[in-house]
This record gives structure tokens, C-alpha cells and sequence, in this order.
């Protein structure tokens, strides 16, 4: 993220949340998306995450979707959910899911997406399963660490959030959860953020990267690194030689689509690695903050495109 890789993606995440390019991109199909996406049914996901697991790779699965209109709709991706759920257990799965908050709810009533969430992660104990509440942009960080909270509190403990390095506010929150033990994914973050709210150079988002992680560590956390970043992966690595840390005692997570032999070959060396597995048919805002993170991603997707035939 200098000022070349910080000015294309707040450039692409702007072009791409115009109503047309997106109009324009959803009509092109599902092709486009292909490389990041395992497929628009739970079906495809699930025949994935046994792909990955004969790999030694374990899985979280998202059903894609964001940002509902109506809270009938959020009432829809929760049964989407607890219909997931039942497969994992029909197909004796081993995985975990991901799921957002605003697509329970969050932007139009808390209680009722608390609801939602709750009964999913109800569900999901049955068949030992955790839940992670991914997190957004800055107007439902409050929202999302309160519902993750107030969910341990009940004792639905198989419930968990994300934290964002690049926020300022996050070493405080880390702090908060990890004295209440809820399990938190670590990310850099991946929205358009003002800088009152979140670091804008790359270097800084990666000494708040660090500095989580080792914060998670010395807690004695299990700790959950999510980043596709070298230097991220080899100074964990070092940390946990250096501190005598067993591979038991973390894992890295990387997106499905991305750094694939990276993923295989943590798994051969015996390194606990998880990939996150989206799929359905709102590919679009997933799709987009990938394309933002990495101009590289934009050629994959390119390359992809050239070499499948089209559906
Ligand atoms: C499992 C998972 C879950 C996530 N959940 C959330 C969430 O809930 N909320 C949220 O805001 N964000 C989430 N994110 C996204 C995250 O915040 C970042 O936007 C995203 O991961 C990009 O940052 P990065 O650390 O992976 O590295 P990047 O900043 O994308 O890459 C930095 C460097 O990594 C190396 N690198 C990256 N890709 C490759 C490659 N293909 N080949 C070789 N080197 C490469 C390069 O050195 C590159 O310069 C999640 C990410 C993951 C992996």
C-alpha cells in the first residue's frame, strides 16, 4: 500500500460502486468472478472444502451477501444458513462459517439481527461448528463486537469476530475480547476508511498488524492470522519459532482463489492453514474488494476469463 497501491484501491473501490460498472459486470456473469468464487450453490462449496480438506487444508464457508434492503431478506440468508449448517452435518463436514452482519440485518434493526445470528450459531453448536461474524465498515464495528459479546455471555462460546489492524481503535478492542475470550480472526481490513478512523500507509498497518498478533500470543489467545502477506506469514512463522509457540496454537487464513500453493504447502509443513470458501449468487461487493486489494488480482481474473469457455 504505498501511494500507488493506496490511490488503485481507492480508485477501483470507487469505479466499481458505481450503479452502472456494477450493472455492467453482473450481466457479464458469473465467469468474472469465477477465480474467487467456488460456485453459486452450497453444493459447489461443500464438493470444495473436500477438495481442500484431502489437501490438509480446512475450510470456513460464506454464502454470499451484504447489505439487504428488507429484513425479510435477512430472514432469508439466516434459513440459507441453518440450511448450510444441516449440510455440514449431513455431509459430516469438518469446517467452520462466515457470515456478515449486515446481511442479518445490521443497517436496518440490531435486535432482530442479533436474532438471526443467534439462532445460526444455535445451530451451528449442534454439530461443533464456529461461527465467525465477519466484520464491515466502520458504521457497524460497535454493533458487531457487542453481538459478538453478548453471544459468549449467553454461552454460545462457538462464536466469534474479526479485527481490523488498520483501524485505530482495534488495540482496544482486542484487548476487551481477548480478556472475555472470544476468538477473533485478524485482518489488515478491507474497506474505504477516513483516516481519522483507520491507518492510511501501508507500513503502519502492518506494525498494528503485528502488534495484535503478538498481543494474541502473549495472551496465550489461540491466535488467527487472515493475510496473504509474506511478510505477514514469515514474521508469525519466526515469532512462534522464537517463542517456542506450537503450530497447534494458530492458524493462518487465506481467501479461496488466492495463493493457492501457499496454502498447499503450509499444509505440508505441518502449519494449520484455513481457506474461506464464498459462494451464491451476490458475488458483486465480494468480488470488488478483491479486485481493490491487488491490481495482480485483476490479472488473475483476466487470465481466468481467457482460458475457461463461457457459461
Ligand atoms: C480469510 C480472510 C477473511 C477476511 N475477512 C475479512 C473481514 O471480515 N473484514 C475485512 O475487513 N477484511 C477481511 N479480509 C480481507 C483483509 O482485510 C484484507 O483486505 C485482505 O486479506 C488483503 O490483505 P492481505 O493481508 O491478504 O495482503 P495484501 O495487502 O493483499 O498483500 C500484501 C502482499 O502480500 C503478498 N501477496 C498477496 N497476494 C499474493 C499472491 N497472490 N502471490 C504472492 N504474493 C502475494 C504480496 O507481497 C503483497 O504485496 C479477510 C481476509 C482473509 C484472508
Amino acid at each position: 500500500m504505498g501511494i500507488g497501491s493506496e490511490w488503485y484501491r481507492k480508485t477501483l473501490l470507487t469505479i466499481t460502486g458505481m450503479a452502472m460498472v456494477e450493472k455492467l459486470s453482473t450481466s457479464y456473469g458469473k465467469r468474472l468472478a469465477g477465480r474467487f468464487i467456488a460456485g453459486g450453490e452450497l453444493s459447489e462449496a461443500m464438493d470444495a472444502t473436500v477438495r481442500l480438506q484431502r489437501q490438509g487444508i480446512m475450510a470456513t464457508l460464506d454464502h454470499l451477501g451484504e447489505g439487504i434492503r428488507r429484513l425479510d431478506e435477512a430472514e432469508g440468508y439466516r434459513d440459507r444458513y441453518l440450511e448450510l449448517l444441516d449440510g455440514i452435518s449431513a455431509r459430516k463436514l469438518s469446517c467452520g462459517v462466515s457470515l456478515k452482519p449486515t446481511q442479518m440485518g445490521l443497517a436496518l434493526d440490531e435486535a432482530a439481527c442479533y436474532e438471526n445470528i443467534r439462532e445460526v450459531v444455535k445451530r451451528a453448536r449442534r454439530s461443533g461448528t464456529f461461527v465467525c461474524i465477519d466484520m464491515e465498515n466502520t458504521p457497524y464495528t460497535e454493533a458487531t463486537i457487542r453481538m459478538a459479546r453478548r453471544l459468549h455471555k449467553e454461552g454460545l462460546t462457538n462464536a466469534g469476530t474479526v479485527l481490523q489492524a488498520y483501524l485505530r481503535r482495534t488495540g482496544d478492542d482486542a484487548s476487551l475480547l481477548l480478556g472475555e475470550k472470544v476468538t477473533v480472526r485478524l485482518v489488515k481490513g478491507a474497506y474505504k476508511e477516513p483516516a481519522e478512523a483507520a491507518f492510511q500507509k501501508k507500513a503502519e498497518v502492518l506494525e498494528s498488524f503485528k502488534r495484535l498478533i503478538a498481543q494474541h500470543f502473549e495472551h496465550g489467545a489461540y491466535t488467527v492470522i487472515a493475510s496473504h502477506d509474506d511478510e505477514i506469514i514469515q514474521w508469525v512463522k519466526r515469532y512462534a519459532e522464537s517463542h517456542a509457540i506450537p503450530k497447534t496454537a494458530f492458524e493462518f487464513q487465506m481467501l479461496y482463489g488466492l495463493r493457492e500453493k501457499e496454502q498447499a504447502r503450509l499444509a505440508e509443513d505441518g502449519y494449520r492453514i484455513r481457506c474461506y470458501i464464498p459462494y451464491g449468487s451476490m458475488w458483486y461487493p465480494y468480488f470488488t474488494r478483491r479486485l481493490a486489494e491487488k491490481p495482480a488480482n485483476l490479472l488473475l481474473v483476466l487470465r481466468h476469463m481467457s482460458l475457461r469457455p463461457m457459461k
